[in-house]
């Protein structure tokens, strides 16, 4: 979702400026996808406090895990790697959305585009669906389309989506060979966050969209995709991106800015967001490229 900033020309950098002003990471280890639970959340399985656990805490997992695509929610168990040790882990995902046996994404286009389910569709310009690869293998998903987006019906068409742009440019990712959407196929106005609400009465539309693609990996871009693909329950985006989880969609999922975090800040020195992400795009595409 584009939202509003203090627009300003230093804050556009290109591929250039991102190899060259973002150093490289330093070593290959940091793209390994397994991850540790987070202390706190070992602390409450361990010490039982099941209204806790029941949080749904973020599950890390191993990408190469196989999972359907999900609408209603359910409770499969996995179990999952840890670096020194094996837990078994309750993860809650998407159930398999019935009735598009024959689906194609023309018919999710012309359901979306008449779609009445939120407040959100009296208030849209046009409807954005998604755009890309329908065979990819990797799709990433932001929270909402901004103005620019409401205005022309694609995903990440502003000033933030540029940002993304070239940094999926520069990590040797062609965009052409991705799909790129949101949780919410109409703007909010003003770019208020989605609510809740609006969010889950969508989703049967992303699963659909899902659902034909098959990705291998999800890419969520900025915290409420996160926290609404992955688990409410989990800390925020400055703390868990970078990392793999298990997702409601049952598809491994990778943390990450939303680049409209991004373009607010102009710093490049490490550990700055924009150093942050250039580490973590880096590793999405380590990983895309082993597959
Ligand atoms: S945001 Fe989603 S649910 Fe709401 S009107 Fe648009 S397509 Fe329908």
């Amino acid at each position: 979702m584009a939202r509003k900033s203090s627009s300003t020309e230093s804050n556009e950098i290109d591929a250039v400026d991102l190899i060259s002003l973002l150093s490289m990471p330093e070593n290959g280890d940091s793209y390994e996808i397994e991850l540790s639970v987070p202390e706190q959340d070992i602390d409450l399985i361990a010490l039982g406090k099941e209204e806790l656990a029941l949080a749904k805490p973020p599950v890390p997992i191993s990408a190469s895990v196989s999972k359907t695509i999900p609408t209603t929610l359910t409770t499969q168990t996995k179990t999952v790697a840890k670096p020194q040790q094996t837990q078994t882990k309750t993860v809650n995902v998407l159930t398999p959305i019935q009735g598009f046996e024959n689906d194609s994404f023309d018919q999710i286009r012309k359901d979306i585009s008449v779609c009445q389910q939120c407040g959100l569709c009296k208030t849209r310009k046009n409807v954005v669906p998604g755009v890309g690869n329908e065979h990819a293998k990797l799709v990433l998903i932001g929270e909402a389309p901004g103005a620019d987006e409401d205005i022309q019906g694609i995903p990440f068409v502003g000033k933030a989506g540029k940002h993304l742009d070239k940094i999926l440019a520069a990590a040797g990712f062609k965009k052409e060979e991705l799909y790129i959407c949101n949780i919410l196929k109409c703007r909010p106005p003003n770019n208020r966050d989605p609510n809740l609400a609006e969010m889950k009465v969508c989703t049967p539309f992303l699963q659909r969209q899902l659902a034909l693609i098959k990705p291998k990996l999800i890419g969520c871009l900025g915290n409420i995709s996160a926290h609404y693909v992955i688990s409410p329950s989990i800390p925020g985006i400055t703390r868990i991106r970078g990392q793999w989880f298990d997702s409601i969609f049952g598809i491994p999922t990778f943390a990450m800015y939303h680049p409209s975090y991004l373009i607010r800040s102009e710093s490049r020195e490490k550990g700055s967001p924009n150093w942050q992400m250039w580490q973590d795009i880096r590793a999405l595409k380590a990983k895309y490229d082993s597959l």
